[in-house]
């Protein structure tokens, strides 16, 4: 996708976050047929594809990704790890934050996760002891401390990968889906050969959106963030962040961020709206509506708190989210394949979300477990 598109100055056009993906897939033929086709190499595919391993070795899998492992949201994630769905919990979710920490603990996926639970943040009904004071459209403090907390982006989908291939799945990088067609089995286009699937995964989330079905029915976005250069821990605890609680905004203007390596800490806001998702594949973060949201990100960091007057930003950066109708996650069968599934749009929620369902979308395919009803078909 767009992330490994640079600008003129050589720099990857959505800017560099402050972890890196440590992956790469090897090389190898294509396979004729697998039992199992996992499309997209994010979150949601990666654990789906795992998982799918995990719980029957016997099965073949193959994951198509159309750039690098990482190269969409997940790479360019904040990595805040929140419970339930952009719109609250749904009928029979369950518990995602258990289910994910479980999952990644079966899978051996170290990825530095901490849950001390995350700080909503507002301008009304602060409470009394709010460790946060800060300064953005009015006073900005703690109005409800919630379940949550944090990974490593890069460790976790890298951890994902890894996870995947030791179990046997075949992972393929610059290997774009370029069609599919729902015959019984599915057939793949990828690099102009075809490639036959008892069972498809469409984990494409904002990109693709013809393939999974979803034109209509989800709108891509692109959202950005910034990292500050390491601050000492003193600052930090004068900022309210020592507790290691990422924190979100539950009015306007929305502000999410958290605290990573070194004390850094991140800032996220602002969408870039779309017409069509083929538009990230030329977004630049240093030119245009994007760079604009940023100047204002920084405008409104430096403004917080006296300990961000002047301090450097080390990072910028941005990536894509999918949001659909009622900002219910898209998890269906495909309306043309029952073998088809589709898994993605989390409305920007989807850490911990696309794991989760990401190893439910593994089960449903192996006739372990049914899809939610939250949707109409895909
Ligand atoms: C700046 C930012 C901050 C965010 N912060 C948070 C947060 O703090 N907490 C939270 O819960 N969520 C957050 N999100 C959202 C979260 O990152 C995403 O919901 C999650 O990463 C989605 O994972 P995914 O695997 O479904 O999609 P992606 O990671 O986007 O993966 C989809 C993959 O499919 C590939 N692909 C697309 N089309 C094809 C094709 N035809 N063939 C093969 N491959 C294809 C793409 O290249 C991509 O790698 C944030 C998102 C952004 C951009």
């Amino acid at each position: 996708m767009a992330t490994v598109a640079r600008n003129a100055a050589g720099v990857p056009r959505w800017g560099l976050p402050p972890w890196t993906i440590k992956f790469r897939a090897e090389e190898r033929e294509l396979p004729e047929a697998v039992d199992f086709a996992v499309v997209g190499g994010g979150f949601t595919g990666l654990a789906a594809a795992a998982w799918l391993r995990r719980v029957d070795a016997r099965q073949s899998v193959a994951v198509f990704e159309t750039s690098s492992i990482g190269a969409g949201s997940s790479g360019h994630t904040g990595g805040m790890t929140l419970a339930e769905t952009a719109s609250g919990d749904l009928p029979g979710l369950g518990d995602v934050l258990g289910g994910f920490s479980e999952i990644l603990r079966e899978l051996h996926v170290e990825c530095d996760l901490n849950l001390p639970g995350a700080l909503e943040i507002g301008r009304v009904g602060i409470l009394a002891d709010s460790p946060i004071e800060w300064a953005d459209s009015g006073k900005l403090g703690v109005t409800r401390e919630v379940p949550g907390g944090t990974i490593d982006p890069g460790k976790m989908v890298s951890g994902l990968a890894k996870a995947a291939r030791q179990r046997g799945a075949l992972i393929f990088e610059s290997a774009g889906v370029e069609n599919l067609q729902h015959g019984e089995p599915a057939t793949l286009e990828v690099r102009g050969k075809q490639v036959r699937a008892r069972c498809v995964l469409l984990a494409t989330n904002a990109a693709s959106l013809e393939l999974s079905g979803l034109a209509k029915r989800a709108q891509a976005k692109f959202t950005m963030a910034v990292a500050t250069e390491p601050i000492p821990e003193q600052q930090i605890r004068r900022l309210g962040l020592a507790a290691g609680k990422p924190f979100y905004t539950v009015d306007l203007p929305y502000l999410w961020g958290r605290v990573v390596y070194e004390s850094r800490v991140i800032f996220g806001s602002g969408l870039v709206h779309l017409e069509d998702w083929r538009e990230l594949l030329a977004l630049d973060i240093t030119v245009g509506q994007a760079a604009e949201l940023l100047g204002q990100l920084e405008q409104r960091v430096h403004e917080l708190h006296p300990v961000l007057q002047d301090v450097r930003l080390s990072h910028r950066w941005g990536g894509p989210i999918l949001i659909a109708d009622k900002w219910h996650p898209a998890f269906a069968r495909h309306g043309a394949n029952r073998n088809v599934i589709v898994l993605g749009a989390y409305s920007g929620h989807g850490v911990a979300l696309s794991v989760y369902l990401g190893a439910w979308a593994a089960e449903a395919m192996l006739g372990k477990r049914e899809l939610p009803q939250w949707d109409a078909e895909g």
